[in-house]
């Protein structure tokens, strides 16, 4: 599985993870609010979620968000599950720390 080979520093082994989820990048996404042709597609962070690769978010010009996932298929199918059962926890919600905080 390529693991005699030198692992090289940590830039090229970021670089390498880099270009690895780039390579699943969908040319596009179905929406699932309109069914159109959703090309603007950027990588999520899949930190955290154990068996999946990549995770994409495609946002349409209705407004619907549309996900894509890939790597192991279980987990995959979990992760649409979790999104599926709640809504209000899905990805859209990636405002960054600090950004929207209100002081009176
Ligand atoms: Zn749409």
């Amino acid at each position: 599985m390529g693991q005699a080979k030198n692992r090289g520093t940590q830039a090229e082994r970021i670089a390498q993870a880099q270009a690895k989820i780039e390579s699943t990048r969908p040319e596009k996404l179905v929406c699932n609010g309109c069914g159109g042709d959703v090309t603007t597609i950027n990588p999520v962070s899949t930190r955290g979620l154990r068996g999946i690769d990549a995770i994409w978010v495609g946002q349409c010009d209705c407004g619907q968000t549309t996900f894509a996932a890939s790597g192991e298929p279980n987990a995959v199918e979990a992760f649409f599950f979790a999104l599926s059962e709640n809504t209000e926890l899905t990805l859209g919600r990636q405002e960054k720390d600090g950004a929207g905080h209100e002081t009176a």
